[in-house]
């Protein structure tokens, strides 16, 4: 047996592989630079363009750009109303910012555990949760895995609540044939570098709605609403909003990324093929689900180890991995088990089985378009080195 690079072996790879990494290249680099050289860097004609890109290929009437993700998920729940004593239902898998959003608005979150399989939250579970102080639903397609979204919205129209859908994961993917986007009241994107696209930092929300639409404007420029007939100049704040704006040469490298999705998801998901055939055939291993209703866009690919079929634990196989140079992650720690999340509202292990149990074995491998077929080749060799040498 090949001896571990963690017990002084030689690693499977001589640099470490990141899980995630930006694709740019020179058409990104003079897109914005063009803007960096004109007289509007931050709110040139570049945001607007952007928003219908992201919106006409999502298929949604309306698009904000904001600062980031988690300004998207701040903006989405102020303008459905969330304050304070509401509660939103959202799920313990995902990353806290999700969560974080309903803090900012002096909600509080509630959280419905996951299915076993794809990970994403289970509509009986939400079912559960509901209270007469429930004002919303954050659901998140975890892993670019869209949620059961017929179950969810029934829930949510019966109940008169707003469905928040965070699709962080999941910019290009399909549920019953239609993209991700318009699907739920509003949708929130990131642009973070490991996400589907980037513009570094950003993030937005797409809606059908025009009321949410005009309000998110508002709220990302500092509360202002302008009012021409008092002066061209003249605007009021009715409530206090941010600077969540998104620069124009950050929506100049993000109209440019837009060209390449396609490309991006055709490469994620020929990478997601073959390591699900690379593991096919290892009982250890537990590989991500796709369903028959979806179109998966794997920002993530995460692996579970199988309990008792090794004889080390999640910690072990991970920095042994990590020893090979392949730059693994965990994704998530639940999010009721943050300490903040435990001593304020008095969530703890044990509330919530099932994401606890997937956090306990999970590893998310590498898987970025930019990866190279022997990268891919890389990772598969040293999970099958380290889960060979560890078998029960
Ligand atoms: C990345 C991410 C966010 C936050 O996005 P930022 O752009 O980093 O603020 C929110 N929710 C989920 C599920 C994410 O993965």
């Amino acid at each position: 047996m090949e001896e571990l690079a963690i017990m002084g072996g030689r690693p499977v790879r001589k640099t470490l592989l990141p899980y995630g990494h930006q694709w740019l290249d020179g058409g990104d680099i003079k897109a914005v630079n063009r803007v960096l050289k004109s007289d509007f860097i931050t709110q040139g004609p570049e945001v607007q363009a952007f928003e219908k890109s992201v919106a006409d290929y999502c298929g949604a009437r309306y698009a904000v750009a904001l600062a980031s993700g988690t300004a998207a998920l701040h903006a989405a729940c102020w303008v459905a109303g969330i304050s304070s004593g509401d509660e939103v239902v959202t799920t313990p898998l995902t990353f806290a910012a999700s969560a974080n959003a309903v803090i900012y608005c002096g909600g509080k979150p509630v959280f419905a555990d996951i299915y076993e399989d794809t990970l994403n939250i289970n509509p009986d579970e939400i079912r559960k949760k509901l209270s007469d102080r429930t004002k919303a639903l954050i659901i998140v397609d975890f892993a670019g895995l869209p949620c059961a979204l017929d179950e969810i919205k029934d829930i949510a129209r019966q109940k008169g609540i707003v469905v928040i859908e965070d699709a962080a994961h999941a910019l290009g993917a399909e549920y019953r044939g239609r993209k991700i986007g318009a699907l739920s009241d509003m949708t929130i994107l990131s642009f973070h570098p490991v996400k589907h696209i980037t513009t570094g930092e950003g993030g937005m929300v797409l809606t059908d709605k025009g009321t949410y639409y005009e309000k998110m404007k508002i709220f990302r420029h500092h509360g202002m609403r302008p009012k021409p007939e008092n002066g061209p100049w003249y605007y009021e704040i009715d409530e206090p909003g941010y600077n969540y704006r998104l620069t124009s040469f950050q929506c100049a490298l993000g109209i440019s990324q837009m060209k390449k999705l396609e490309a991006f998801i055709k490469r994620r998901r020929a990478i997601a093929g073959q390591y699900n055939e690379a593991f096919a055939a290892m009982p250890e291993i537990i590989r991500p689900v796709e369903k028959d209703y979806a179109k998966a866009v794997y920002h993530l690919y995460v692996i579970q180890i199988k309990p008792r079929t090794l004889k080390a634990g999640r910690r072990q196989v991970f920095e042994a991995l990590r020893a090979e140079n392949v730059g693994v992650q965990v994704h998530y720690l639940p999010v009721h088990l943050h300490p903040y999340y435990r001593n304020r509202f008095g969530y703890k292990a044990g509330d919530y089985p099932l994401a606890e149990k997937y956090y306990d074995h999970a590893i998310t491998l590498p898987l970025f378009p930019a990866m190279k077929d022997r990268d891919v080749a890389d990772v598969i060799k040293a999970v099958k080195k380290v889960v060979n040498y560890y078998r029960a």
